[in-house]
Parts: C-alpha cells; structure tokens; sequence
C-alpha cells in the first residue's frame, strides 16, 4: 500500500514517476480525509518544483476527472465545441463568441468560474444583465444550450469537485503557477464538460497568467495534448495580453462593449481575436460558416438575446452605470502611445471593485475603467487615457495609485503587431 510521505519523498527528490495507481489511491485517500491538507500541499509544492511527466499528468487528470460526474451532450443535434481563455484584462471575447459560433450551427456549452484577481470572469460580467441567472442545473443548462445553441453558466460543484480542493488548497500555498497543475485544473473541468470540441486562448503578455511567452506555449502544448488524448478535438490559440482588449474593463462596461461588437460595433482587436477563435471553433467542428456574416446579419445578436432571455435575464433592460466617474492617467507629452500596460490597468479596475480578493467577496458591476485612447492612437500632452468608474469615490485613489508607470508615449506610432502569436494543434 502506498504511504503518502514516501510519495513527497519520490517527487521532491525526483527520484521516480509516481505510478497510476500511486495517483488513484492518493485521489481517494485525499478524498477520505487519509491523506491530510497538509500532505497535499507538501506535495503539490514538490510538483511545482519538479512537475509531473506525460504519464504522471496524465493520471492525475484522469482522477480530477473521475472524481465527479461528466455531462453527457452526445444526444444534442448539433456538434458541441466550447472555448477557454486563460484569462486577460477587457477580455469579454466569451461573450460575443458563445452566440457567434452557436448562430453559426455549433452548441457552445460554455461552463465557467469566477473571476479573481485582476483578470475578470465571465459569469461576473453576466451578472451586470438585470436578471440573468449562472446557475443552473445540469437539466436546465442542456435545455438551454438545445434551445438557444449556447449556454454560460457556473460549472456546478459536480464538475472535477477534486479540483475545487486542489485549486484553493494551491490558492494558498504559492501552488499555483504549475503548468501541470494549470493544465489538469483547466482541462479536467473542460473534459467532464462533455464538449466534444475545444479552442484554447492561452494568453501571454504583462496582462496574462503566463507573462513569459516559452511556458504559455508549453502550457497550450500540454493542454491541448490532454484534451486529444481524451478524444476531445482540442486547439491552442497563443494570443497576445500586454494591453487590455477593446476599450472597456469592469463587468457592465464589458457587457456594454460585447453587445455593441454583436452588433458590429466592435473595436479592432477584440473582433480579430473573436474572429481568429471563431474560425479555429468552426473549423473544428466541420461547419463552413463565415462569422463576420453572423454579425453583420444580426444573427449572433439575436442568438445572445435569446441566451440571455432563457436564463431569466431582460437583454433589453438598461445596464447599471457607476455613480461617479474620474478622468485619469493624463498623457505626459504630445505623441503615440506606444505601451498602455494591461496589468496596472487590471488591477486599478479591480482596486475600483470590479473585480474579488477572495472567492466569497461580491463584485460591484458599475466600476470599472474606459480607454479613451489606446496604443496607436495619437494624444496631446494632459489628455487623459482612461476614464475610471466607481460607486464609491474612495476608490479612486487606489486605482490612481495602480496605474503609475503604465503609459509610454514616443514620437512614433508602435509597429503592428498581430494579436495571435501561435497556434498548438491539428
Ligand atoms: N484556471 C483554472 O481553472 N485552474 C488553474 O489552475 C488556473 C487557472
């Protein structure tokens, strides 16, 4: 019978592989209260270290996998593709590609958490539609997903319920930025999905999870080997995070700005990562749709209308707007912008409430940051980059504070530079 301490013992002195069996039974020992927290976090601390091999990995998620129950969509009429972004600052792309590829002909079951830190989640920036409702029970969310071709709600607790401990047990003892661990938190919950397809938007850049762009794409590498291994289609799109996406951060404001590119109204950037993932989706799948046609038609509108109506949200219905507003970040000379750093941009949005500390914390849906201008654009010596948005003036000191140093204006405009950097997989 394995004995939890000489499993720490083989992985911090990488002495051997743990085998399969040595990961099934740590799974249930775990589970049974055997092995205790602080073993699992000993352990977890090893793999940050030393890390986890094909085969090791490859158990592990299996057993975050098995630890709960899997949706089964095989009996929709249409092919299942779903998309996960490993999260940046403006990043509402979920938004608008959930309706977009479900106006196309795909089901995008689109499962997700919540936001923490300063990237924002999808289910908060929902939550600003008066109304609409993330959670929903395994029955309603297919009804959904049938009736309309997308659904986004919260991933119920029966999903991967090991990767909940493991991810706040990580949370808590500087685990988590472990590819292995990333990529079997991400994967498990995607696979018990029951999506048969999937893209990823792995994102690099000051913005991103991953800053270093070598490990976002082992991290995409690895991901999408875990997805094909499960029989899951599975692609990796490698995009660029250094300055927040579109021109809006902060949970309304994001809705505002997705509703607006659904109506093709959207800015540059966002609609050429929307795009590029759109594709890779369809593609996947085998339907031959053009998605820029399901914007112009108003077909992926319509379609998020409907998403939003079947989950008991009124897309008509005003959005809340902040109390108070405060122009910022006033351009130090004449010129291009040439840097307008995501993460400080990220963090003054969340210091303005829009995003959590900690997972029990509430979000406000008003606050959060406009950019006037972004990089490219031209702007005088004074004139304010962005525009903050608080309910509570307080916090706009804070975010003042948070965006020190997160401008750079030169003579020249920046040179283009595509937003998709790679792409991982068949
Ligand atoms: N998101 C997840 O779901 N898990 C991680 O480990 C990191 C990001």
């Amino acid at each position: 019978m394995p004995d939890v301490v000489s499993l720490i013992h083989a992985k911090r002195d990488n002495t051997r592989p743990l085998t399969a069996a040595e990961i099934s039974w740590l799974f249930a020992a775990y589970g049974s209260g055997e092995v205790a927290d602080e073993q699992m976090a000993a352990l977890l601390m090893a793999i940050y270290f030393i890390g986890l091999d094909a085969e090791e990995l490859r158990a592990w998620t299996a057993e975050m996998i098995a630890s709960g129950e899997t949706l089964d969509l095989r009996k929709l009429n249409r092919p299942t593709v779903d998309k996960h972004s490993t999260g940046g600052v403006g990043d509402k792309v979920s938004l608008i590609l959930a309706p977009l590829v479900a106006s196309c002909g795909a089901a995008v079951p689109q499962l997700s958490g919540r936001g923490l830190g300063h990237t924002g989640g999808t289910l908060d920036k929902l939550e600003s539609i008066p109304g609409w409702r993330a959670s929903l029970s395994n029955e309603e969310l297919i009804k959904v997903l049938s009736e309309t071709g997308a659904v986004i709600a919260a991933a119920g607790a029966g999903l991967a319920p090991a990767d909940r401990r493991l991810y706040a047990l990580r949370d808590v003892t500087g685990t988590v930025e472990s590819i292995p661990l990333i990529a079997s938190s991400i994967m498990s919950k995607k696979i018990a999905e029951g999506t048969g397809a999937l893209v990823l938007d792995v994102k690099t850049g000051s913005g991103a999870f991953m800053k270093d762009q070598e490990r976002a794409i082992t991290l995409a590498r690895t991901m999408v080997a875990l997805g094909v291994e499960r029989g899951v289609r599975t692609r990796a799109l490698v995009t660029r995070m250094d300055t927040p996406l579109g021109r809006a951060v902060g949970n309304a404001l994001e809705v505002e700005e997705a509703v607006a590119a659904l109506a093709g109204e959207g800015p540059e950037d966002l609609m050429e990562v929307t795009y590029a993932l759109a594709t890779h989706m369809l593609e996947l799948v085998g339907i031959h749709a053009d998605p820029s046609e399901a914007i112009a038609s108003g077909r992926a509108l319509a379609t998020f209308n409907d998403m939003i109506r079947a989950q008991g949200g009124d897309p008509g219905a005003p959005l809340p707007t902040a109390k108070h507003t405060r122009e910022a970040l006033p351009a130090p000379a004449a010129g291009y912008i040439t840097r307008l750093d995501a993460l400080p941009v990220g963090v003054a949005a969340w210091r303005l409430g829009a995003g959590r500390a900690r997972k029990e914390d509430d979000v406000s849906h008003t606050a959060g940051i406009r950019c006037l201008a972004k990089p490219g654009d031209y702007v005088e010596k004074n004139q304010p980059v962005l525009e903050l948005h608080a309910d509570d003036p307080v916090r706009f000191a804070p975010a003042v504070q948070a965006l020190t140093g997160a401008l750079t204006i030169d003579a020249e405009p920046p040179p283009e530079a595509p937003l998709v950097i790679d792409q991982v997989g068949a």
